[in-house]
């Protein structure tokens, strides 16, 4: 079984090597429009397969060599530009969404009955143009995003409260960007609701950190992060091939879940081996569902001003 990452960037690079450690497929065509860049990143990595106890064979082409990636179960698409210290994830759309487009339909061409998991910014918007170019069934293509910041939330309730970020149950969703929406009442640390463990200030302190972590990340390292977006990619990916089934959220197109249509956002789903296999519509309350309206009718005005 083999699979795809478009992108050999940082993000690129980061998800190849975490899915070729796991040993999960045989192959991983990493592309790129720069072949130097794509092919040096695979060497590196296949160099450490042995010392990473794995047989995941990883192949580095160019931007007009797309037939070699015929038949690939999952396209990962992480081209793009990144965002500039100071400048927003939506200032990236126009330019981004040319890019998304040109891989998307290269990738189909070769790859029809493929997933695909979308991770350039801004994440939302791209899921959407490459749903929109693809023309594929909708749960076939989903966005990486909340995997990601729940992640850090976590991580931030583990740090404050000093215990092992695999003990925090959670959700968070909506938009991957300034209004994403942590549940507090969805989230437990072996069971015991966080409000118990927690006060309110800690919790609006940590609510924040995760809101601005990516903006955070990119004035310290003057560009995006990709370690943890990369190892939420690498989970994704072992949960379809696995056919584990775990809930996990990321960005799906909604057809009337949670009130909403025509729009990409974070919602928790069953993965499975051919894609999405369940939206889980949580009985959300009036203030969340309203958050949801605003974040759904954000990015529908972003898609109506700039595509
Ligand atoms: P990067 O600049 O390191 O890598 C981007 C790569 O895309 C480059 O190697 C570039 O050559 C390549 N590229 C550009 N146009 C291409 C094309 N037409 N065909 C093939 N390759 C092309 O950037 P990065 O840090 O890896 O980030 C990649 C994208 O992922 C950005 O849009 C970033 O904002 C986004 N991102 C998303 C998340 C998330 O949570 N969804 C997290 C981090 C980064």
């Amino acid at each position: 079984m083999k699979i795809t990452i478009v992108g050999a960037g940082n993000v690129g690079g980061a998800c190849a090597s975490f899915i070729a450690a796991k040993d999960i497929v045989n192959k991983i065509l990493l592309l790129d429009i720069s072949k130097e860049k794509a092919m040096g990143k695979a060497l590196d990595i296949w160099n450490s397969s042995q010392l990473l106890t794995n047989n995941t064979k990883v192949i580095g082409l160019g931007n007009n060599e797309y037939r070699k990636t015929k038949n690939s179960k999952i396209c990962i698409i992480t081209s793009g530009l990144i965002r500039n210290p100071g400048m927003t994830r939506d200032q990236l759309i126009t330019k981004n969404a040319v890019i998304i487009k040109e891989v998307a339909k290269n990738l189909l061409k070769y790859s029809n009955k493929a997933l695909f998991i979308i991770v350039s910014n801004p994440l939302d918007i791209m899921t959407y143009v490459a749903f929109k170019e693809l023309n594929i069934s909708r749960l076939k293509i989903f966005g990486m995003s909340g995997l990601l910041d729940t992640a850090r939330y976590n991580s931030y309730i583990a740090t404050a409260l000093s215990c092992n970020p695999n003990n925090i149950q959670s959700m968070l969703i909506g938009e991957h960007g300034d209004t994403m929406m942590p549940l507090l009442r969805y989230t437990t640390i072996s069971g015991i609701p966080i409000g118990e463990l927690l006060s309110k200030s800690n919790l609006n302190f940590i609510i924040k950190k995760t809101k601005t972590t990516g903006g955070e990340i990119l004035n310290l390292l003057k560009t995006s992060a990709w370690y943890a977006p990369g190892a939420a990619i690498a989970n994704m990916v072992e949960t379809i091939i696995k056919k584990s089934k775990n809930i996990i959220t990321c960005s799906c197109y909604l057809t009337g879940e949670y009130g909403l249509n025509n729009v990409f956002l974070g919602v928790p789903v069953i993965l499975g081996n051919n894609g999405i296999e369940k939206i889980i519509e949580l009985q959300l309350n009036k203030e969340e569902r309203k958050k949801m309206n605003t974040s759904s009718l954000k990015i529908k005005k972003m898609i109506a001003q700039f595509l």
